[in-house]
């Protein structure tokens, strides 16, 4: 067994769709499962829906939804699928999902949420089944919720292994599934992965099915060694081990989604990311050996940084006390430590700035003091040596370092 990933890009419109066909055709095997996530920005899409819906906008949510209807209306008409079930089926989910809209609108919450953001990922599976059933390839639509059982963490459902792994078992056996990515079940109704979630999806079929591989089709030729947004010219990485990719993924490349790795890690089932674009070429493997990890220096971005610095009133030591207090204020405000650096009397950190963190700080200054300084970046440096420091360190000032045998970190300023 054989497991395709295809995200939003892939399946954007009908001709992406028909791309999806071919690839299946020429690159898929007898006994494949294909997660497909929702076409395009339907997720975004939904969401506003959502929203709308929230804020007791019903006629808005009404009129949000039936764009995105209208949009997968269109695609199966470019895709000139013709048939009744196909064309009777959307007017079905659009009428249902109203009716939904209408009756929850009062107590809208995570529940309500994945019942209507899931339908994206319905709606682009069930839209790959009609097409690839109508070029003659025989295909199975299959529920992804009846097959991942998670708990009722609604938005962020937590995995069950041990019924995942039966249900899928029993679901699967041989021919060409299209399943969704993103969404499970608590047994009673649908429960969401976590946004982005479709790469894990993946991983979990693949792991419940003992697959032999897993591919991971995007728009990019595979793993780049940085963000093209911030760093150019960048380099594809042909071979890494699941270790490095999990560290990449913890200084914050956001090339694959962080859960996905582990799975595929604990029986040993390669990656592939590949271009669904350029499918010939052969992208990046991410498997088990790791003595390729350091041939491709990676650099991975963080902007918008905001450096505290956080020092006792008295000038007394920073020690593990006072340490168990400011962790306590970072916990209770969800602010995210991104980097750490202790002296005496003073307690570094760089976290994302946004209103959370402008609350922690002001909250942190009535015990403490507290400096800090906006629009740093910090920039993590794999496998780093001098000459990839210094091209990082190009017009920027140095605020703070940290150096361990593989890594280095830089939290610097743009100097303009
Ligand atoms: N469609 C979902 C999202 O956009 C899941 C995914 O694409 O991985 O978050
Ligand atoms: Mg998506």
């Amino acid at each position: 067994m054989q497991v395709f990933k295809f995200g939003g890009a892939s399946v954007k419109d009908a001709e992406s769709v028909k791309n999806v066909g071919a690839i299946i055709q020429r690159f898929g095997e007898n006994n494949l499962v294909v997660v497909v996530s929702a076409m395009g920005k339907t997720t975004n899409a939904l969401e506003e829906v959502y929203q709308l819906a929230k804020q007791k906008e019903v006629n808005k949510a009404q009129l949000a939804l039936q764009k995105v209807v209208d949009f997968h209306k269109s695609v199966l008409s470019d895709l000139l699928i013709q048939s009744d079930e196909a064309l009777s089926w959307l007017e079905t989910e659009k009428t249902n999902l109203l009716e939904f809209i209408k009756q929850e609108q009062v107590n809208l919450d995570a529940f309500n949420y994945d019942q209507i953001v899931s339908r994206g990922e319905i709606w682009s599976t069930k839209i790959v089944h009609y097409y690839l059933t109508e070029q003659k390839i025989t295909n199975t639509w299959l529920d992804a919720s009846s097959c991942i059982r998670t708990n009722s963490a609604h938005k962020e459902g937590k995995v069950d292994w041990e019924i995942t792994e039966q249900a899928i078992q029993d679901r699967i056996k041989s021919g060409v599934y299209i399943t969704q990515g993103f969404i499970g079940s608590d047994g009673k109704s649908t429960v969401t992965l976590g946004r982005e979630g479709s790469d894990y999806s993946a991983a979990i079929f693949a792991y419940c099915l003992n697959a032999h591989n897993v591919t991971i089709w995007k728009d990019v030729p595979g793993l780049l060694n940085a963000d093209p947004k911030w760093f150019n010219p960048t380099e594809l990485i042909p071979k890494i081990s699941f270790k490095e990719a999990i560290e990449l993924s913890y200084y914050g490349a956001s090339v694959i989604h962080p859960k996905t790795i582990q799975p595929l890690q604990n029986k040993n089932i390669p990656l592939y990311v590949k271009s669904f674009l350029n499918p010939d070429k052969s992208g990046t493997i991410i498997q088990r050996d790791p003595y390729s990890d350091h041939l491709v220096p990676s650099f991975i971005f963080k902007m918008n940084q905001t450096l505290l610095s956080i020092t006792t009133r008295d000038f007394s030591f920073i020690v593990e006390e006072n340490l168990e207090e400011i962790f306590g204020y970072f916990h209770s405000f969800g602010v995210k430590i991104n980097l750490m650096q202790n002296s005496a009397i003073n307690f570094s950190v760089s976290i994302d700035t946004s209103p959370k963190a402008a609350a922690l700080i002001e909250s942190l200054q009535e015990k403490y003091q507290v400096l800090y300084n906006e629009g740093m970046e910090l920039v993590t440096i794999r496998h780093f040596d001098e000459t990839t420091i210094k091209r990082v360190m190009l017009n920027k000032e140095l605020y703070l370092e940290q150096k361990t045998r593989h890594t280095c970190r830089l939290l610097v300023k743009d100097l303009g």
